[in-house]
């Protein structure tokens, strides 16, 4: 609810400039909310915007007249889509969230939001969703934060999913924690695990912390939905069945729901390596002993001769050795290919974390002692500099 002190406002109009929505006006010297128009943002009521300290949001709290817990049903999946193509992440959590809703006798429910786009719904389909809500209109062929997370509330409020997962992605980084704000609900961000508690039936989120020392189970008892985003490559991906049957549900998009406060003019496209590191089956990593920028091109003579793509430590990345879109790790990509081959990377927890469930990783390092060297399937102690080059002219 917000709440405008009327000994306080003196109808300065401060506030109108700050609503996104177009809901406050100042009528006989005093500010009004039009709470048809109002989404309770709170950007209105923010320290600092109003100078006379009038405006004060109350958030409800879950109370005695709250939906109750049980009215929540269904897990739920956000299809991320770039430019129409559905991100291999929603495949994965797509045969997550059909364990999950087949331990609690529920459904799978896909959320479609974009320009044009529901006839990508067959996919998601395929695999494994029971029902998607497709949602099209053109303030939706592009991605933008406030829109889509008014939008994901709004259905989140009318249909009461138990639990939503979301890719941890650029996009659904910035997406889902709004969408938890808007619902009053709980968030884990990063999830590495995901079960079904089987005595109360709450979604078990476990996500690495302290860097990577200890494995956190985080619950979410009192507020629904239960929130979580995944990374991309932890969970396998839904094999696609395309006899499977599902019911598309068409919502239309409320204008209401266009945020405004930013525009995207332009979607520019870094242009990466031709392989996906995330998608690769093998990756050649490049850390500090690799020395400088310059000697990144044996990585990428040897990704080619392997079919790979390159990757990187954090270290080679802050040096500015080579772009960010290439670090693996913690605050990096994670990814789970068939092959790892760590060049001059010493093995720190942060980087662990990002390529630790890689089939076969070796190892090319000096120290022997080196912790990529204890957990390498291969470790070939050595100088990277004689080692690299000798195994490119051995493929070749
Ligand atoms: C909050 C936080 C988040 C982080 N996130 C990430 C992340 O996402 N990804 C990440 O990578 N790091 C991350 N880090 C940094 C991480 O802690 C390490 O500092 C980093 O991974 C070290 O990179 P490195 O192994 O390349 O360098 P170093 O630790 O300096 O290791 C260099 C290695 O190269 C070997 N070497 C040197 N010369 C040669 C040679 N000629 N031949 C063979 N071997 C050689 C050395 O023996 C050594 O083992 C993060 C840190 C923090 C605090």
């Amino acid at each position: 609810m917000l709440i405008i002190d009327k000994q306080r406002c003196t109808g300065c109009g401060v506030c109108i400039e700050r609503c996104p929505f177009n809901a406050l006006t100042v009528v006989e010297n005093m500010a009004q909310v039009d709470e048809a128009v109002c989404t309770l943002c709170g950007a209105c009521a923010k320290q600092g915007v109003c100078p006379y300290e009038a405006i004060t949001l109350i958030r409800e709290k879950r109370g005695k007249d709250a939906t109750p817990l049980e009215a929540y049903k269904n897990v739920w999946v956000f299809a991320e889509q770039r430019k129409g193509v559905i991100q291999s992440v929603v495949y994965e959590l797509l045969g997550k969230a059909r364990e999950l809703a087949a331990a609690r006798g529920q459904e799978v429910w896909a959320i479609l939001l974009g320009h044009n786009i529901g006839h990508k719904a067959h996919e998601l389909i395929a695999r494994g969703a029971d029902k998607v809500i497709v949602m099209e209109h053109e303030s939706l062929e592009h991605f933008e934060d406030g829109t889509y997370s008014n939008a994901i509330a709004r259905l989140c409020e009318k249909y009461k999913p138990e639990i939503v997962l979301c890719g941890a992605t650029t996009i659904g980084r910035a997406l889902i924690p709004r969408v938890a704000v808007q619902l009053r609900t709980g968030l884990t961000a990063d999830c590495t695990g995901l079960h079904i508690d089987g005595e109360k039936g709450l979604l078990v989120q476990t996500r690495p912390a302290f860097g990577g020392n200890i494995m956190a189970r985080i619950l979410c008892p009192n507020h629904r939905p239960q929130m979580a985003t995944v990374r991309h490559k932890v969970f396998a991906e839904a094999v696609a069945d395309s006899r499977r049957v599902g019911e598309v549900i068409k919502e239309p998009f409320d204008t209401r729901d266009h945020f405004g406060m930013s525009r995207v003019v332009d979607v520019v496209e870094i242009l990466e390596d031709t392989v996906n590191l995330t998608e690769a089956n093998i990756i050649v990593s490049g850390g500090r002993g690799m020395k400088g920028p310059e000697n990144f091109q044996l990585l990428h003579d040897l990704a080619k001769a392997l079919g790979g793509a390159v990757g990187a430590s954090r270290a080679a990345v802050d040096e500015g050795w080579i772009p960010y879109s290439h670090q693996v790790g913690q605050t990096g990509k994670t990814v789970n290919p068939k092959v790892y081959i760590a060049c001059g990377i010493s093995g720190q927890i942060q980087h662990l974390v990002g390529m630790q469930s890689s089939d076969i990783i070796v190892a090319i390092n000096k120290d022997p002692e080196a912790p990529m060297m204890k957990i390498a399937t291969i470790g070939l102690c050595g100088d990277l500099f004689e080692i690299v080059p000798e195994l490119i002219k051995q493929l070749k």
